[in-house]
């Protein structure tokens, strides 16, 4: 008999946690997570999945537009908020369900509670109850951090932007990164007029200038604003239920709804870590080495809770290598070079390796390729923007270190470029491929 009640007791059932709890079990430990909201965590009930769809839904009002340009005739079009809102979260429900029957089936326990850590091998649930394990997973992910100043408690983060009653007439967004761009690009398809406040000068740091350029150019032209290096000072709740926003270099605006999309921070408030001893870093994440141990021995964590990459994919090769490592017999790390991202922005950004300035910070030198031009599609719909292209290469072998795209499919285009990317192609290796023809992604062998 085991001393302990599990072999593992992952805390949170999210993208990291439920990936390993599952594969724990299939190597045969006795495993238990618990979760104190929703099985699925962020990115099946309130991230990427219901953004994706409502991405989806606001991409129909150009293409219905774009659709008379293509000889079909349509009435005039309305949209209904209530049910696109209400069908996505009907998906998110179907998702919980199947996410809680996975697990249910690995015969791993869902304890539908929040735990905190009690001992180096103790949790303690809400309900007051002791649950002992061998080995603990910290898997609480993160949650949308909010600046603090007069009146920002009127505002909403992406978390509430998914139930909102009806669609703001005019919404402010906190922030430009992932989520600031990606809301703007669904708000602004959907009929909000949308207003872009970030306190530094640009959006999407850490992507290259000249598609985070581009998005900007061509978010302007649909009649999306930005207001750069403004700090906010308060928000005002009227009478009519309206906010103005106060900031710093530029004038105040007054707005139907503020969303919060400045960043993420690590769920570890009240987690007990103190208590066992388990050490954060500066970024108040828990740290961990390269197979996710913490340093407290039998603790590990894996996810946005370590604020690595706050990605789903990441999280959930992390929790595979964990379990794979402690149960499974198969100890093994994460690559984390040449990770694809996209920006599921209107239109989407798809991107991986080193940006321009990188490769030139790096190696002192690159050969940069780019191709600009107008998707053919566009030529009917009289659309006049423009996709662009950048292929960054190391200056004497040719190796692509990073390609960059913003454009119709970008994203999808971008998955299957990675593999090239990462397998350590040459430009020559790229341009030895024939185009498929008429694609976009043809421009990706064709660049000059
Ligand atoms: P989470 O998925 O956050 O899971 C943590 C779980 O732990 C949660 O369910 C939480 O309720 C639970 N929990 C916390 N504390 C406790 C406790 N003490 N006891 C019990 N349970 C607890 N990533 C992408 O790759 N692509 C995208 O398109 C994308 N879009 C996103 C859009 C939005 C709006 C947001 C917010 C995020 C998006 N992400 C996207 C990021 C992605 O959702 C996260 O990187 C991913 O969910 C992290 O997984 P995780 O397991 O670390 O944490
Ligand atoms: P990001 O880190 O992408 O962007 C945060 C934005 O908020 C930046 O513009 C930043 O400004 C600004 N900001 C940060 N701190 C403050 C502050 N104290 N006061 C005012 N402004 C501030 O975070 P998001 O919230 O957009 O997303 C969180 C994470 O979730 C992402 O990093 C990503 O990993 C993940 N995600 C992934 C998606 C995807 O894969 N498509 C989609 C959505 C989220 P600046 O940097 O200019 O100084």
């Amino acid at each position: 008999m085991s001393d302990y009640d599990y072999d593992l007791f992952t805390i949170g059932a999210g993208s990291g946690g439920v990936r390993a709890s599952r594969i724990a079990a299939s190597h045969g430990a006795r495993v238990a997570v618990a979760e104190e909201y929703r099985v699925g965590g962020t990115c099946v009930i309130r991230g990427c999945v219901p953004k994706k769809m409502l991405v989806y839904g606001a991409q129909f009002a150009e293409d219905l537009e774009h659709a008379k340009r293509f000889g079909w005739e349509i009435g005039e079009a309305r949209f209904d908020w209530a049910t696109l809102r209400d069908n996505v979260l009907a998906d998110v429900d179907r998702l919980n369900g199947l996410y809680t029957q996975g697990l249910d089936s690995a015969k791993v326990e869902v304890i539908p509670q929040r735990a905190t850590l009690s001992g180096p091998h103790e949790v303690t649930l809400a309900n007051g109850e002791k649950k002992t394990a061998r080995h603990i997973l910290i898997a609480t992910g993160g949650r949308p951090f909010v600046p603090s100043f007069e009146g920002s408690e009127h505002g909403i983060t992406s978390n509430e932007a998914f139930h909102l009653e009806e669609l703001p007439a005019r919404v402010l967004i906190a922030g430009a990164g992932y989520i600031a761009n990606e809301f703007a690009g669904v708000f602004h398809a959907l009929g909000s007029k949308v207003t872009i406040v970030n306190r530094s000068d640009q959006i999407l740091r850490g992507y290259d200038e000249s598609v985070r350029e581009r998005l900007v150019q061509i978010s302007q032209a649909k009649g999306i604003e930005f207001r750069f290096q403004a700090s906010f000072e308060k928000i005002v709740k009227n009478a009519d239920g309206s906010l103005t926003v106060s900031m710093t270099n530029h004038d105040p605006i007054e707005v139907d709804c503020v969303l919060f999309a400045t960043g993420r921070v690590p769920n570890v408030e009240g987690l007990g870590l103190e208590a066992v001893g388990v050490v954060t870093n500066e970024r108040g994440a828990i740290a961990v080495d390269a197979y996710a141990r913490t340093n407290v021995e039998g603790i590990y964590a894996v996810g946005d809770v370590t604020d690595r990459v706050q990605l789903t994919p990441v999280a959930i090769r992390e929790g595979h290598a964990f379990a794979d490592t402690v149960f499974g017999n198969n100890p093994r790390t994460i690559d984390y070079d040449a990770i694809p991202t996209a920006v599921f922005s209107h239109p989407p950004i798809g991107a991986v390796g080193l940006t321009e300035a990188e490769a030139r910070a790096k190696f002192g030198t690159c050969t940069v390729y780019t191709s600009e031009f107008r998707p053919m599609k566009n030529a009917l719909t009289q659309s006049s923007e423009r996709a662009l292209y950048k292929m960054v290469c190391h200056a004497e072998t040719g190796v692509v270190l990073g390609l960059h795209m913003i454009g119709p499919d970008s994203a999808e285009i971008m998955q299957a470029a990675a593999i090239a990317v990462k397998a350590g192609l040459t430009k020559a290796d790229f341009d030895a491929t024939v185009a498929l023809h008429p694609t976009l992604a043809e421009e990706l062998v064709l660049l000059k």
